[in-house]
C-alpha cells in the first residue's frame, strides 16, 4: 500500500439520533486511519437525517474540531438512510468512498482490507456479514431476505452485504446517475456493475442496542428490493393465475361427471363460495401487487429530489463544484 498515499478518501457515515456514539465514532475511525496512515488525506462527511436529539449540534462541533477533515451535511428533515447516503456520495469528493453506519456496528478495522483489495483492482469491496449480534427471529428474517432476494433478482446480489462498502470514485459516478427514489443501496451497488468482491466483516452490535430504522423502516427497504429488482411477483401472479384458472376447469369436470355419470349434485352454494372467494383472494392479491409497482412508478415521476440540504458545514472552504 506504498502509493496510498496519493489518494484522496471519502467516509460517509448516515447519521438518525446517534448523539451518544457521535464522538466515540469519529475517535475510533480517526485511530484507525492514523494506523493506515491516511489521516491527513480521508474526509469525513456525517449525513444529519433530520435528527432531533442534539446530533446536529454535535456534528457542528466536530466540524469545527476538525476543520478540513470533518464535514456535516444536514438534510431538511428525515428522509431515509438511503437517501442521506445518497446526499453524503454528492457530497464526497474521495478517489474511494467508504458508506458505513454511524452506530458502532460497521468495524473500522475492515478499512484494510478495503483499501488493499482497492489497490488490487476491485472497484466495489463490499463487507459481508460474518456474524450478526440482532435476536434469532431478526436473523432468521434477515437470513430468508436475502436469499429470495438473490433467488429473484435480475442480476446477482450477494447475500448477507449492507452498505458497509468501499466503492471507486467510477462507481460512485455510476451511482449518481440512477435517478430512482426508492432506493436498495446494495441492489444499486451491484447493479452498476465493474469489480466488485466481498470480504466477510464482523457485524458488530449497536452501542445502544436500539435499531433507528425499525420493523416499518425495514419492511419498506425489503419491498423497496424487491421491487426494484425484481420482476419474479408478477411472474408468480401468471402462474397462480393458471394454476387457478386449471383448478377451475377441474371443478367444472368434476361437476359436469357427477351431473351425467353418477347423477349427485354438487351443493351450489359450497361450490360457489369456495370459488368466488377464491378468484376474489387471488384477484384483490394480483391488484395489490399491481399497486405497489404503480405507486413505485408514481414516485419516479413526480422526479422529486432523493434529498434536500438545509445546509452545510465545513465546506465553506472546499471547491463546491462537486455538490448539488
Ligand atoms: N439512519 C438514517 N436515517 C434513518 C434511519 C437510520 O440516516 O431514517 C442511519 C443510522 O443513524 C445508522 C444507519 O443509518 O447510522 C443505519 O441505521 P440502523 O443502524 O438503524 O439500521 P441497520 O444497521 O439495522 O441497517
Ligand atoms: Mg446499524
Amino acid at each position: 500500500m506504498s502509493d496510498i498515499k496519493k489518494f484522496k478518501f471519502s467516509i460517509i457515515a448516515p447519521v438518525y439520533n446517534e448523539v451518544e456514539f457521535l464522538e466515540k465514532f469519529l475517535l475510533e475511525i480517526q485511530s484507525e486511519l492514523k494506523e493506515l496512515d491516511l489521516i491527513e488525506s480521508t474526509e469525513v462527511i456525517f449525513v444529519n437525517d433530520g435528527s432531533n436529539d442534539g446530533s446536529t449540534e454535535k456534528i457542528d462541533i466536530l466540524v469545527n474540531k476538525n476543520p478540513g477533515k470533518v464535514f456535516g451535511v444536514h438534510l431538511a428533515r428525515n428522509f431515509g438512510a438511503p437517501s442521506a447516503i445518497t446526499a453524503g456520495i454528492f457530497y464526497s469528493s474521495g478517489d474511494a468512498v467508504i458508506i458505513m453506519d454511524s452506530d458502532g456496528q460497521d468495524d473500522p478495522q475492515a478499512f484494510e482490507k478495503f483499501l488493499n483489495l482497492w489497490r488490487k483492482g476491485y472497484d466495489v469491496v463490499y463487507a459481508i456479514r460474518k456474524s450478526r449480534k440482532e435476536g434469532w427471529l431478526f436473523k432468521v428474517l434477515a437470513w430468508l431476505f436475502y436469499r429470495i432476494l438473490s433467488a429473484s433478482s435480475q442480476i446477482p446480489l450477494p447475500l448477507d452485504a449492507g452498505n458497509y462498502s468501499l466503492l471507486d470514485r467510477k462507481v460512485v459516478e455510476a451511482i449518481k446517475q440512477c435517478p430512482e427514489r426508492n432506493r436498495y443501496l446494495p441492489g444499486l451497488r451491484s447493479w452498476v456493475g465493474f469489480k466488485q468482491i466481498g470480504v466477510e466483516v464482523e457485524r458488530r452490535a449497536r452501542y445502544d442496542k436500539k435499531n433507528r430504522v425499525g420493523f416499518r423502516g425495514l419492511w419498506t427497504l425489503a419491498m423497496n428490493a424487491f421491487f426494484s429488482f425484481s420482476y419474479v411477483p408478477i411472474f408468480l401472479f401468471r402462474i397462480a393465475g393458471i394454476l387457478s384458472l386449471l383448478l377451475c376447469i377441474g371443478l367444472i369436470l368434476f361437476a359436469l361427471y357427477h351431473k351425467f355419470i353418477t347423477g349427485l349434485a354438487v351443493t351450489a352454494w359450497a361450490s360457489q363460495l369456495i370459488t368466488t372467494s377464491f378468484f376474489g383472494g387471488i384477484n384483490l392479491l394480483g391488484i395489490g401487487l399491481l399497486g405497489e409497482y404503480i405507486a413505485r412508478i408514481y414516485d419516479e415521476v413526480k422526479q422529486r429530489p432523493i434529498f434536500i440540504c438545509a445546509r452545510t458545514s465545513g465546506f465553506e472552504d472546499k471547491n463546491s463544484s462537486n455538490h448539488r
